[in-house]
């Protein structure tokens, strides 16, 4: 399969020759010329990597980095800045960009860094959890960030999503409400361990066939949960 790389650039020259020039390198390339197609595009499918223009119509770059990394979409970005956009890049870094070149760009230097972060994703990216995981009748995909049902995609929270893959990571045992908070919500929040349950409530009326007797989500009363495998 070849690499699939989603491209979301707004100059409609850069958007042709990049196209040509990764269809010859073998690449498979989506392209987008605005920032919210490009982020719904990205929330839709799968890539193996995001080329990101800093400044799009619509969405910027920024906003969309921010937003997959905020869905857990953990795709390798590489943003492509304009010459004096140091700030942007130093942000694109912080929000979740992974690498970043500077327009004008040699073609051969584009595809070293796209090659260098294939092959990191590759290498270290491999996950502790599968890219899809299945119980009964949801399907979940964990790099697309999404989940489905009988076909069905669920709706959940980036919250919610975050919940369930921590509780399939770690299927099988039993994990607290502390250690819920704070490995899924982190110190930035101040929820109370009542938060977890009912995130865990809304997340079996999504994803278990009979809520009220989850299968798979399950309270170990006074203990925490366990994912049972
Ligand atoms: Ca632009």
């Amino acid at each position: 399969m070849n690499p699939r790389i989603l491209l979301i650039e707004d100059e409609p020259g850069l958007v042709l020759t990049l196209t040509d020039r990764l269809l010859a390198e073998c690449y498979t390339v989506d392209s987008r010329t605005d920032g919210e197609s490009g982020l719904a595009a990205a929330l839709e499918a799968a890539h193996d990597l995001i080329l990101l223009d800093l400044m799009l119509p619509r969405k910027s770059g920024l906003d969309i980095c921010r937003a997959l990394r905020r869905q857990d979409i953990a795709t390798p970005i590489l943003m492509l800045t304009a010459r004096g956009q140091l700030v942007d890049k130093v942000v694109g870094l912080q929000l979740g960009a992974d690498d970043y070149l500077t327009k004008p760009f040699e073609f051969p230097e584009l595809m070293a860094r796209i090659q260098a972060l294939l092959r990191r994703a590759g290498r270290n990216g491999a996950p502790a959890t599968p890219a899809t995981f299945g119980f009964g009748g949801a399907t979940v995909d964990f790099r697309a960030g999404q989940v489905t049902r009988g076909g069905q995609s669920v709706p959940l929270s980036a919250r919610e999503f975050q919940l369930l893959r921590y509780l399939i990571e770690r299927r099988g045992t039993l994990i607290t409400r502390e250690e819920l908070l704070r490995e899924v919500w982190g110190y930035d929040a101040l929820p109370t361990t009542r938060t977890v349950d009912v995130h865990v409530t809304w997340l079996r009326q999504k994803v278990e066939d009979d809520p009220r007797h989850p299968r798979f989500i399950l309270t170990l009363r006074g203990l925490g949960y366990k994912f049972s495998a």
